[in-house]
């Protein structure tokens, strides 16, 4: 028989080697029920799927009484901001005091669509250092599991606004996703399948569709926020950029933009502006590798895209500090533009046997 201290020490080290994988979220499903302090997150930089899964969740939880905070790590584009709640989403970088508190006061903090805490850039350490269980819905390859103390992570599903979907339905709540739940996970589900044309679009997604227009969702108006509110000088840009600043290399099936500072600031580019820039060449006969470097003087931000075969999060691993998804991935680099271009060229041709005998 063990003694009381062996049970103490036995459990200590079953929940130590537990604390190493994720607890399944279905456990969540009845403490939902009752009322928390919760942060939720996303990615810098955030997406459709990212905002819509962050927002989707918050009109959901706080139907049950909870106080909930949602915090991005930096900005986000404009065409973000009609989604319900997202008003008073904190910004990290301007309300960091604020956005702090939040998290100091937590018991939970859901981490949405990202894999690694490196991803929430200048929240990292105190997301880490944070006293709250986190709890991760994701659906990017090798997430940092042993950082969260509930999760999922399945990278077969279309988007975070799927599996937050999955979540609400598979928690026995289909009735608490009203209009602003339902606008909110249709915008990151419809973007981040490309507008449902990615292989990724199962059936099951557009079931999901077909439950939430039940719900009385306006699609059409969804696709007007997100695509036609944009400025003339963001059409000037892109034709700058592909004209001036799009290279092919037709032996190897791929495409490579290089865009410098200077036609950011010539053309007031702000952030969301250069969004969905790297699938044009991906519209050109041949092409299967679509590449683009982005000089944000900070930083050079990297974004790549393929069709079928070729592995983009392996390449932006391996090359460019980044991963994401086997069709679409990114990366970042510290040096100069010309250099980052130089290395993806190089990249490029080490893998030209897998680009050139390019199968579907
Ligand atoms: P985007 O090119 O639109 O920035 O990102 C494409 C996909 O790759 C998204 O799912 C995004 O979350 C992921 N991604 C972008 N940059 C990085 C990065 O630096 N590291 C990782 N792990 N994923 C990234
Ligand atoms: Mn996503």
């Amino acid at each position: 028989m063990l003694s009381s201290f062996g049970y103490d020490v036995l459990t200590d080290i079953i929940i130590l080697l537990l604390r190493r994988f994720m607890l399944e979220i279905n456990q969540l499903y009845t403490l939902i029920r009752e009322p928390r302090k919760i942060v939720i997150t996303t990615h810098q930089k955030p997406d459709g799927d990212a905002m819509g899964s962050s927002l989707g969740l918050f009109n959901f939880l706080k139907q049950f009484g909870h106080q909930i905070n949602v915090i991005s790590p930096t900005n986000w584009a404009d065409f973000l901001d009609w989604m319900p709640g997202a008003k008073k989403v904190l910004d990290y970088e301007k309300q960091t005091t604020e956005a702090n508190a939040a998290i100091d006061a937590a018991d939970w903090i859901f981490c949405l669509d990202f894999n690694t805490l490196s991803r929430t850039r200048r929240m990292e350490e105190k997301l880490g250092n944070a006293t709250a269980e986190r709890i991760l819905i994701d659906h990017h390859q090798e997430p940092q599991v042993e950082k969260f103390a509930y999760g999922i992570s399945e990278t077969t599903k279309s988007s975070t606004c799927e599996m937050v979907y999955d979540f609400i339905i598979n928690s026995g709540n289909d009735d608490k996703i009203n209009e602003a739940v339902a606008e909110c996970l249709y915008a990151g589900v419809m973007t981040d399948t490309g507008s449902f044309r990615f292989p990724i679009t199962s059936a099951a997604v557009h079931r999901m569709v077909a439950n939430l227009k039940d719900k009385g969702l306006q699609h059409s108006r969804i696709h007007e926020e997100l695509f036609d509110n944009y400025l003339e000088n963001r059409f000037r840009f892109i034709g700058n950029v592909l004209q001036n600043r799009m290279e092919i290399f037709y032996e190897y099936n791929t495409a490579l933009i290089a865009v410098p500072q200077q036609d950011l600031v010539k053309y007031n580019i702000i952030t969301g502006d250069t969004e969905g820039l790297v699938n044009y060449p991906l519209s050109i006969k041949g092409i299967k590798l679509a590449a683009i470097v982005i000089d944000r003087g900070e930083e050079r931000k990297c974004s790549f895209r393929s069709k079928g075969g070729f592995d983009v999060n392996t390449f932006a691993r391996k090359y460019f500090n980044g991963g994401g998804h086997f069709n679409a991935a990114g990366g970042q680099s510290k040096d100069p533009l010309e250099e980052v271009v130089a290395k993806f060229i190089i990249a490029m041709k080490e893998n030209k046997d897998q680009l050139s005998n390019y199968q579907f």
